[in-house]
């Protein structure tokens, strides 16, 4: 399977700023379980209206939140596995 060309998103300088920005944002925080995660490794950056490509929702704060990985898998499993097959497109 092709990779889409916004998984490259990912690698950037500029989503990887963004993604700090919106942690410093929800102070570290998982907006579901409301844990308190200073190891940014196991926080996600998720996009709350699935961008599918999107650039403008990828890219825009209003649609991004900080999950920690357990609430993120949880959610985002449910939600998006009937339309995704692949796994750990979401952070
Ligand atoms: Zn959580």
């Amino acid at each position: 399977m092709n990779s889409p060309p916004w998984r490259a998103w990912y690698k950037t300088a500029r989503w990887r700023a963004l993604r700090l920005t919106i942690f410093l944002r929800d102070l570290f925080t998982c907006q579901k379980c409301r844990l308190i995660e200073g190891d940014t490794s196991k926080l996600v950056c998720d996009h709350i209206i699935p961008h599918r490509g999107d650039e403008r929702l990828f890219w825009d704060e209003n649609n991004l939140q900080t999950l920690c990985k357990r609430c993120h898998d949880t959610v985002k499993q449910a939600a998006e596995q009937a339309s995704l097959r692949t796994r750990g497109v979401w952070h």
